[in-house]
């Protein structure tokens, strides 16, 4: 049996039973879904209900219980007996309905998150999800993109994609339609196939899909990696410590009950009894369910405020942040690119008017308007500007202009529009695209070729600094666009610089392109402003006072980054380091430290931010991270809490992240910190009254067994105290408002656990006070002439209600 890899394309779109120009039809896709099942990778998360159902069986407090049980049914007391099992029911039932309520509200806002893919049916091309692809489809897959199945390529220009999550190689891999094979082939060199799990890093591919879900290749080692990290949180792992103490705690009161018994000569059996349930009354039974409650009530919070949090511990996690180093361009600033003012290499000077996008607008050279189809110079520089570009500009439907693609290669669509110059315009008049290397943030730069009438013009726009030294022209020219550059920078402003060759006469691959840059001259450059967001200075007002480190990381010029941080706020706007500066320090002993002092990042490339998360986790941080493109993916995975961006960001960047911003706004992590921070406000609450009502109950037995005097309490009364009355306070607790001051003190410290000296202190103290004055009134009570029952119901009434 052939591969798909090894089969011709003709040949492998005839077997699947597709359409290489209409894809499938829908019907037929549906037909397939119902099939096949939707294309998802069974990770083995989700527990079944009969698994939460039986989780909440199968635990040692069941088992004490159903001790207990036994115990009462062997001393005839029937009615204690079915009290406990009734109490059993009643526990086992609320933890499992509770739980499964959570679950479900989890899993729903799980849905609202997923993966789009392009793909073509009824010859129409369409977004779906992910999930709903079928074998056979047709797929377009362009940069950005997470690859949902796996297929082989029928088309592609310039097309290559990230597959280390499948090969573990980082270096991206060009993949093209024209390869076949003959031989058998390892995947990572399967050159005409694409694979579900990876990512594409530049060009575009149509595919047909082979296989999608279980079937792929992803899906067959995914077996492998079930069940793999079933990790506990921190917080999971102290409240596991917690309990643990108490329960040690409970033992003790346990044997010297029984101790005390055997020389009281009280029945054994009784005093087995006793200890089971002052064991049952330590453990903490009610937490999973109240802790599950909170975290997943905070995530539809969190929700509400367009954050959403793919899993519980996350919300925990966020309220502890202590960095936020987010992206400037478009997290902080509107994304809302404006070309404000030109430089020519000649150094004559023009400013633009007009607002975001609106091509309304006008040239001023010295405040005074000029026609710019007069200016010869000008009008070229422009005119690069145009054809260096792959964005459009659109106008919604409320009439707002809006770009389609890059903004700030909308900034230029606009500006050409303001002086009539319109790439398709000019595409109709002859200019004809050859070649384009795509604009990425480690080039900072895009190159073109154009032809016109058998004359090649190659154009490179870019970073101010990259372009000047790839340039041939003198060193006056070249200080004086130096001088140019900063007094763009220092007004705020990104500065584009935009240079070509006027007989470009090399070849046209990306390699040779890059290699035959001889005769390079700069034309001008572009000053262009994005504003910062409106809110922006208050959220990191707030973050800062929260004693969050705010951090800006952006491809800009340090100068531009700088200005733009002191506008909204950023203390410390002049502590910058460069990627350059990154990459000389990275081995310096002292260069985590420096990482964490600085409070802005420019120039930086993907790699760079993976040193900045890595550093910062070191100096014990918690970092969240923003991030959009392919290449941020890493540096998200690793941040404490990866940040990704609903409208900007790429598939990818989404998958990577444990947290999406469905506005892009800075404002919305600070907002979704602060719901942790109460979150986690709320679950020491209720930690602590649980704890603290645990160790009522033990004191005062604790205390009776000491004096040698009968039981306080009966056993019922424990249980009823444990597992009905405790709850409701506890999940009201759960739901409390926020602390005055949740967001006017410090991050919660690494070190500084929920179970430090002021909690325990707390719990100790209070359930010391409660149970002593338990037991004082019990013993004044043991005074009077009163019966059994009267006494044990008075001291458990004032246990209720204490
Ligand atoms: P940011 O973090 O601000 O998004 P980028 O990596 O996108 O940074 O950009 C870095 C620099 O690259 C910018 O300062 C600008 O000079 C240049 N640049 C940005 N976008 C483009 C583009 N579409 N074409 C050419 N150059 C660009
Ligand atoms: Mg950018």
């Amino acid at each position: 049996m052939k591969e798909y890899y090894q089969i011709p394309i003709d040949k492998t779109i005839e077997y699947l039973k597709s359409n290489q120009q209409k894809g499938l039809t829908q019907q037929t896709a549906d037909q397939r879904l119902a099939e096949n099942g939707l294309n998802e990778i069974q990770q083995g998360k989700k527990t079944s209900p009969w698994k939460l159902l039986w989780n909440n069986i199968n635990n040692l407090i069941v088992y004490l219980l159903l001790a207990a049980a036994a115990i009462s049914f062997a001393m005839d007391d029937l009615a204690e007996t079915i009290a406990i099992l009734l109490a059993l029911l009643l526990a086992v039932l609320t933890g499992f309905f509770t739980e499964l309520k959570a679950q479900k509200s989890v899993e729903s806002l799980q849905d609202m998150i997923y993966t789009t893919t392009t793909v073509i049916r009824d010859g129409k091309t369409q977004t779906i999800e992910a999930s709903k692809v079928v074998p056979g489809d047709i797929l377009l897959l362009r940069e950005g993109d997470a690859i949902a199945a796996d297929g082989r390529i029928i088309s592609s220009n310039n097309f290559a994609c990230i597959e280390s999550s499948l090969t573990g190689e980082s270096e991206a891999v060009e993949k093209s339609a024209d390869e076949i094979y003959e031989e058998e082939m390892p995947l990572g060199d399967q050159k005409n196939m694409v694979f579900a799990g990876t990512a594409v890093t530049r060009g575009y591919a149509y595919v047909v899909v082979t296989e999608t879900a279980m079937a792929t290749e992803m899906g067959k080692i995914s077996g492998m990696l079930d069940e793999a990290s079933d990790d506990k949180t921190p917080l999971d792992i102290e409240l596991d410590k917690l309990s643990k103490a108490i329960i040690l705690a409970a033992l003790i009161a346990g044997v010297a009950v029984l101790v005390a018994g055997v020389l009281t000569d009280k029945p054994f059996v009784e005093m087995i009894h006793i200890s089971i349930i002052l064991a049952v009354a330590a453990i903490p039974e009610a937490m999973p369910a109240v802790e599950t409650i909170t975290l997943s009530k905070g995530m539809r919070t969190m929700a509400q405020h367009k954050a959403l949090v793919k899993a519980l511990p996350a919300v925990e996690t966020l309220g502890a942040t202590s960095v936020i180093a987010s992206d400037k361009t478009g997290t902080l600033t509107e994304n809302q690119m404006m070309a404000s003012e030109l430089v020519l290499s000649d150094e004559t000077h023009y400013e633009v008017t007009g607002e975001g996008y609106d091509p309304e607008g006008t040239i001023k050279k010295d405040g005074e308007q000029i026609k710019a189809s007069n200016n010869q110079n000008l009008m070229e520089f422009i005119q690069a500007g145009v054809l260096c570009n792959v964005a459009h500009i659109d106008q919604n439907k409320e009439g707002q202009y809006e770009v389609v693609g890059d903004p700030t290669d909308g900034a230029l669509v606009t500006l050409g529009k303001k002086v009539g110059l319109d790439r398709e315009e000019l595409e109709k008049e002859g200019y004809e695209k050859l070649a384009e290397v795509p604009f990425s943030s480690e080039n900072k730069y895009m190159i073109v070729v154009y032809e016109k009438d058998e004359q090649r013009q190659l154009i490179i726009k870019g970073a101010f600094d990259v372009i000047l030294d790839l340039v041939e022209q003198s060193q006056e020219t070249k200080d004086a666009l130096r001088r140019q550059n900063e007094g763009f920078a220092e007004k705020g402003q990104r500065v584009i610089a935009i240079a070509s060759i006027e007989n470009y006469d090399g070849g046209l691959s990306e390699e040779e392109i890059k290699n035959s840059l001889d005769g390079l001259k700069v034309q001008g450059l572009v000053g262009i402003i994005d504003p910062p967001r409106p809110d922006a200075y208050e959220s990191v007002e707030i973050a800062q006072n929260a004693g969050i480190k705010v951090k800006m990381i952006t491809g800009d010029h340090p100068k531009t980054a700088s200005i733009i941080a002191k506008d909204i706020g950023i203390a410390d706007y002049e502590k910058i380091m460069t990627g350059k500066e990154i990459d000389e320090q990275v081995d310096n002993d002292d260069f985590e430290e420096t990482v964490d002092e600085t409070a802005i990042f420019a120039r930086v490339s993907p790699e760079n931010k993976m040193q900045i998360v890595t550093a910062l986790k070191k100096e014990n941080e918690v970092v969240s991270m923003t991030g959009d493109g392919v290449n941020d993916a890493p540096a998200l995975n690793d941040a404490n809490i990866g940040v990704a961006m609903g409208i900007r960001g790429t598939e990818v960047a989404k998958e990577a992240s444990d947290m999406i911003l469905t506005d892009d706004r800075f404002g919305t992590i600070v907002d979704a910190v602060k719901e942790g921070r109460i979150i986690f406000d709320n679950i020491k609450k209720y930690v602590s009254f649980l704890f603290a009502c645990n160790m009522v109950e033990i004191v005062t037995i604790f205390a009776s067994v000491v004096f040698l005097l009968p039981m306080p309490i009966a056993p019922l009364h424990i249980l009823f105290l444990n597992l009905i009355i405790d709850i409701a306070p506890a999940m009201s607790l759960s739901f409390e408002p926020a602390e005055d001051d949740v967001m006017a003190r410090g991050p919660r410290s690494k070190k500084d656990s929920l179970v430090n000296r002021h909690f325990l202190t707390r719990i100790i103290f209070s359930g010391v006070i409660i149970g002593l004055s338990a037991f004082v009134l019990f013993r004044i009570l043991l005074n009077g002439d009163h019966s059994n029952e009267y006494v044990q119901s008075a001291v458990f009434s004032f246990m209720a209600i204490a």
